[in-house]
């Protein structure tokens, strides 16, 4: 059994792993202009992992685990404020930087990211913990790093020594997170040989491209820029 990665877009994915588990990452599906229609509506899901709490990472999380009752890996803050509406209060499931949960056999290791995180809630913003990225490792050991909303920062060569993901999912859109020239950095960083680049042509302010990449990443670093939709195998 292989890992599936599916880009739902946005900075949304369903990962299908090796132990036959769902994982939705960030699923801001519904009102998502780019998420494909026959996705909309998951039809089984065994786990939800947030970057953090804007309304397009967080999108469809509470419905989702409502419905299949998944549980919902997230810091504390934005975990807690997920068990105000609805979710159960699991401390298992409420984790921080350095933390790593393991969900039968997938395992979840939430890292740092340079980004806000907050609610538009009844007109005030709410306090939503701090933006993360995390390292999902399936059963098999395959890596996945998941960068979430950042910039480029200096220790994602310690999130490269120490975990050595086989993939790493970066923004590159430009405007509220990294573009193409600070993402190239970003991998060179974190010595990865694959990348996934997430979080552009959603929106017209999100403008870096897949294409950028690929002229400034370091050298043999593949490029994997699937559609919306579309699955990777790995
Ligand atoms: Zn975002």
């Amino acid at each position: 059994m292989a890992t599936e990665l599916t880009w739902l877009g946005h900075s949304a994915f369903r990962i299908d792993t090796p132990g036959g588990k769902r994982v939705y990452v960030d699923p801001f599906l519904n009102g998502n202009p780019t998420c494909p229609e026959s996705e909309l509506e998951p039809e089984r899901c065994d786990l939800i992992a947030l970057t953090h709490g804007h309304d397009d990472h967080l999108g469809d999380t509470v419905a989702i685990a409502q419905k299949f009752g998944c549980p919902v890996i997230a810091q504390v803050e934005l975990r807690g404020w997920l068990s105000t509406m609805g979710l159960s209060q699991d401390p298992t499931q409420a984790v921080n930087k350095g933390g790593t949960v393991d969900v039968e056999g997938v395992k979840l290791t939430l890292t740092h990211g340079n980004h806000s995180s907050s609610l538009f809630r009844d007109g005030v913003f709410q306090y939503a913990g701090e933006s993360c990225g995390f390292v999902l490792e399936v059963e098999d050991g395959f890596k996945i790093y998941v960068a979430g909303d950042t910039n480029v920062f200096g220790d994602m060569s310690l999130i490269g020594r120490i975990y050595a993901p086989d993939v790493a999912i970066v923004p590159i859109g430009d405007h509220y997170t990294m573009g193409p020239g600070e993402a190239a950095v970003a991998l060179e960083l974190l010595g990865v040989s694959r990348c996934v680049p997430c979080h552009y042509g959603t929106f017209p302010l999100l403008h870096g491209t897949p294409e950028r990449l690929r002229e400034l990443a370091p050298a043999g670093v593949e490029i994997l820029a699937p559609e919306p939709g579309e699955t990777l195998t790995f």
